[in-house]
């Protein structure tokens, strides 16, 4: 992308350093005597942990910091996700790990499973059971008894009871958070966007270290106005005509922005993320009204993730994403060895094919020893795009 002269608003700045600051707010908020939950999916149910007012923090694992250390035990042809999700545990190198009272992890894909069985015998691990698929009957009730068995594991782990009104409000707060989020990155509908795609993961990505909710939604406010008031200012990140791109595919952040940068390098903007790091986390909110309980599992049964079968859901975001973000095409990351996301590319090639819309994959690790063929076959798709 042509470089453009452009001063990035204050809070930005805030969001790329929530990681890093938010090590030591939360030594603070543990000598305060917070409770903290420790988490890795977009299923886990955030809502019920702050029912019960603990704090919720997604644990280190985008980075091959510790991979080496994770494939002492671990085989090493396996997601870097879930190796360096353990790697970061058993190398004591991921503050958040070390201040979680209770790590919940969920049954996703059968390598995280199994390595969740190992991290159970150095943390206190609760696992959250999915059914594998969103369709049929029994998924609902299955998955509302499943989350009031994490209640329970909550209840007893920390001593607290989560009433209903709890759960209530905690939906209620998470819903106010989405639809913040989902006002700041739909800013980037605007032709061209007000930021680069890796201007707005650095937000997506660091909201989640940010653990005081007021303050979060009061810098995501700040954000979203100070884009708005950039722009009608004249500043213009992206230049016109830079070909624009939905992100989809497994979890992007910390090491996979070589992704974003080997395509933004290449003259296309990312203008929006389907996947876990973006809107397939935010686009939807919980119905507020009725049972919590059935509003949250009915919630988190529609995640699109590839962990489902069939996956409509996915299918449904993304194509609705390719059309209000005016995409001119689609790129997916899929981790190695990541065999639900690699398996289901088939299915999102020929859904984009029938629209029309051009559609590149590229499979990717943790290292940067991949940086130079990214870039070579990124510019090769971006080139196709006219
Ligand atoms: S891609 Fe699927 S398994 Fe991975 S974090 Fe997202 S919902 Fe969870
Ligand atoms: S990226 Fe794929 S293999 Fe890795 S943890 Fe997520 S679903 Fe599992």
């Amino acid at each position: 992308m042509p470089k453009v002269e452009f001063k990035l608003p204050e809070t930005f700045e805030s969001f790329g350093e929530a990681r890093k600051s938010g090590f030591l707010k939360m030594k603070a908020l543990k000598e305060k005597g917070a409770g903290v939950v420790g988490v890795f999916c977009v299923y886990t149910p955030l809502e019920v942990f702050l029912a019960a007012g603990l704090v919720p923090v997604s644990l280190c694992s985008t980075s091959d910091e510790t991979i080496p250390e994770a494939e002492k035990t671990l085989p090493r042809n396996l997601c870097p996700l879930i190796k360096a999700s353990y790697g970061f545990a058993v190398a004591d190198k991921c503050p958040y790990m070390y201040f979680s009272d209770l790590v919940v992890g969920e049954t996703t894909c059968d390598g995280k499973k199994k390595m969740y069985e190992l991290l159970g015998q150095i943390k206190d691990v609760h696992v959250l059971n999915l059914p594998q698929t969103q369709s049929g009957q029994r998924s609902l009730p299955f998955l509302i008894s499943e989350l009031k068995a994490l209640k329970d594991k909550v209840e007893t782990a920390f001593g607290v009871t989560i009433a209903e009104a709890d759960l209530t409000r905690a939906i209620k707060e998470k819903n106010a958070e989405k639809r913040l989020i989902k006002e700041f990155y739909e800013l980037s509908q605007m032709d061209p966007p007000p930021m680069t795609g890796l201007q707005q993961l650095q937000v997506l990505f660091g909201s989640q270290f940010k653990f005081d909710l007021p303050e979060k939604l009061a810098d995501l406010r700040q954000t979203i106005d100070d884009l708005k008031e950039a722009r009608a200012k004249g500043e213009r990140p992206v230049a016109k005509g830079a070909k624009r791109l939905v992100m989809t595919g497994c979890p992007t952040g910390g090491a996979t922005e070589k992704v974003i940068k080997a395509i933004e390098e290449s003259g296309a903007v990312i203008v929006a993320y389907e996947n876990c790091t973006g809107a397939r986390q935010y686009d939807r909110e919980v119905r507020e009204d009725g049972d919590p309980w059935e509003a949250l599992a009915e919630y988190y049964l529609g995640v699109g993730c590839s962990v489902m079968t069939p996956n409509p859901n996915r299918l449904e975001l993304l194509g609705r994403l390719c059309r209000e973000f005016k995409a001119d095409g689609v790129v997916e990351m899929v981790l190695q060895a990541c065999h639900t996301y690699a398996i289901e590319t088939q299915t999102i090639r020929s859904f984009l094919s029938d629209k029309g819309l051009p559609f590149l994959t590229l499979e990717t690790d943790y290292s940067a020893g991949d940086v130079g063929q990214l870039k070579t076959r990124a510019a090769a798709f971006i080139e196709t795009l006219g």
